[in-house]
């Protein structure tokens, strides 16, 4: 097989009259009567070809028989398009290749979708085929913009003065509050690895080795259940740093986002990031994650409504609820109709209904006028700040629910009233949460979990509370939200033992569980550990936040909502001489 002089992407208007050798798909053949044109494709471009049938009759028949993704090579003439051919869209669009000889080098099967309407087939479809519709340039270009931002990361870090360490797959199980993968052990029957949920132990043991700056490009694995933006096997750019403090870790990775962004939408962003608390985002936006690249903060109205007498209201006060209000500018002129679609779209958020009030310029409209005291519908409207015009939503219930629900409306209030344009690069919202609780508490059970992992510190003027209200305890995690996406999360850790043995204690994690789970950790503190914190940056929510594609479409290779993957059919039964070897036998549920 000849090489190719050049790639579908390569000619340009300066190579007119050369001889040339391509090699590539054909991505179309169109049949103008007259003329026979093939747009040939590789992963640089396309480069169209043409065949003068009353010239070259054969090659016109060859030309003919060829359908779309045929591979194929072909000796061509590089011709100036004539004035009316020329695409300015394209790079090679100025020429064509007059074709000279043509070979098949393979013929493609009946197509199971059109790559150029890959948007109408089902993604099923799409998995199956994963060869073609990675074929497809807006794949075949996050693939490599995904492959630009490996490599500034890698660059950031290196001159940094970070080491890339790989850290095993085959481990012991490290808790991210997920379910292991686990692979069984041949020489010992009836034992484990688990894969590694996160390198976490692993890195933080590398830094009591002395390593000092560690980063890694790593595959993660968790078995739970899939949402949209989660995968079973997913990557995450894992970081630590010894004798770190909090604001030597948060300017290495805004550095980091700077270039990012810059490589990936060509925007400049200002550093150093908003800190906001937990508890503030929580209570003003009703997420950990919110998008703030649109406004909307609720106001705790409870108090403003203590002696109103409207039922709804007050009894929801009297059982201990909250009344939580936002404002929307200049919507006061929404009709009945568009009124009562905002409150099917509140009940769609998880919101028990909304109460809407209009501040015109003649006071207030709407069903509570006349019901609430016209004073407290004042305190209100003067604490979401409302001016005339514009609309008042509020919720009542029990708090913790009315802030998540709200938190959900707040973001399809958003895309109703268009108060952002999702497309636009420019002044994306990166903040960082910090002083997230070290522990969450079940409200039905009342057990306490870590909020980020069992290795994060704690605040250390919250050390009074840690046996009386755990709860309370300021963590020293947190984590970075761009365009209401978690894309970092990580933490100071402890590094002394007693304070470790102390959190798996509170984890109710018995002495001998925690020695037989984690005591190479707490050995390994035990043996000069230096103060150390790091995080975790989810490397595919990255690329997605760029591209805002979806998590499969990030991944060359990814995995269904139930973790199969279509394209070669696992999760699937292995060899049962397999199983015997490992002493497992499989009862699958009746
Ligand atoms: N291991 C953590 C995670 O996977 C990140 C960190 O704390 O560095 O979320």
């Amino acid at each position: 097989m000849k090489r190719r002089t050049h790639t579908c992407g390569q000619l340009r208007k300066s190579d007119v009259g050369q001889t040339v050798h391509l090699q590539g798909w054909v991505h179309r053949r169109r049949d103008l009567g007259g003329l026979l044109f093939v747009d040939l494709r590789d992963r640089y471009g396309k480069t169209q070809l043409v065949v003068h049938p009353e010239e070259s009759p054969d090659l016109a028949k060859h030309a003919h028989e060829l359908h779309a993704e045929w591979v194929i090579e072909i000796d061509g003439i590089v011709m100036a398009r004539p004035d009316g051919m020329i695409n300015k869209d394209m790079p090679t669009g100025e020429i064509e290749v007059k074709i000279t000889e043509l070979t098949v080098l393979n013929r493609c099967l009946p197509l199971p979708f059109q790559l150029d309407e890959a948007a109408k087939a089902t993604e099923e479809l799409r998995l199956k085929f994963r060869y073609l519709d990675l074929r497809r340039p807006e794949m075949q270009e996050t693939l490599l913009l995904r492959h630009k931002i490996a490599n500034v990361v890698r660059e950031h870090f290196t001159g940094e003065g970070f080491a890339e360490i790989e850290t095993p797959f085959m481990i012991k199980s490290t808790p991210e509050g997920a379910r292991d993968y686990i692979v069984p052990s041949r020489v010992f029957p009836g034992q484990f690895y688990a894969l590694p949920q996160s390198p976490q132990i692993y890195k933080q043991i590398l830094m009591i080795a002395g390593m000092d700056r560690y980063f890694q490009i790593v595959r993660c694995f968790r078995d739970e259940d899939l949402r949209s933006d989660r995968q079973p096997e997913f990557t995450q750019v894992d970081v630590e740093i010894s004798f770190a403090d909090q604001d030597m870790v948060f300017a290495t990775a805004e550095r980091l986002f700077v270039k990012i962004l810059r490589a990936g939408w060509g925007v400049d962003i200002t550093t150093p990031f908003p800190r906001l608390k937990y508890k503030d985002v929580m209570e003003t936006y009703g997420s950990d994650k919110p998008d703030l690249r649109f406004g909307l903060p609720f106001s705790n109205l409870t108090d403003h409504f203590r002696q109103t007498e409207f039922r709804i209201i007050s009894s929801a006060i009297e059982s201990g609820g909250a009344v939580i209000g936002l404002c929307v500018e200049g919507q006061a002129g929404l009709s009945r109709k568009e009124i009562s679609d905002l409150e099917e779209l509140a009940k769609s958020s998880g919101l028990m209904g909304i109460l809407p009030l209009k501040l015109t310029a003649e006071g207030f409209a709407g069903s509570l006028v006349g019901k609430v005291a016209d004073d407290d519908l004042r305190k209100a409207a003067a604490a979401v700040k409302a001016k005339p015009g514009d609309l008042i939503l509020m919720a009542f219930g029990k708090k913790s629910e009315i802030l998540k629900g709200l938190g959900v409306f707040r973001r399809k209030l958003a895309d109703r009233f268009h108060l952002f344009d999702p497309n636009s690069h420019e002044n994306p919202s990166l903040f960082w949460v910090v002083d997230f609780p070290l522990f969450e508490r079940d409200e039905e059970t009342g057990e306490v979990s870590p909020s980020h992992h069992p290795f994060t510190g704690w605040n250390r003027e919250d050390d009074h509370l840690l046996d009386t209200e755990p709860w309370n305890v300021r963590s020293t995690a947190y984590d970075l939200v761009m365009n209401g996406s978690e894309l970092i999360s990580g933490s100071i850790r402890i590094h002394d033992p007693e304070q470790q043995a102390k959190v798996f204690q509170m984890l109710n994690i018995a002495p001998e569980i925690a020695e037989l789970r984690f005591g190479f950790l707490l050995e390994a503190l035990r043996y000069g550990a230096p103060p150390m914190g790091g995080l975790a940056i989810g490397f595919d929510r990255t690329i997605m936040a760029l591209t805002g594609g979806s998590i499969r479409d990030v991944i060359a290779f990814p995995k269904t909502n139930l973790a199969q993957s279509l394209m070669d059919g696992c999760p699937s039964q292995v060899d049962p001489q397999l199983l015997k070897d490992l002493y497992i036998t499989v009862n699958p549920p009746k």
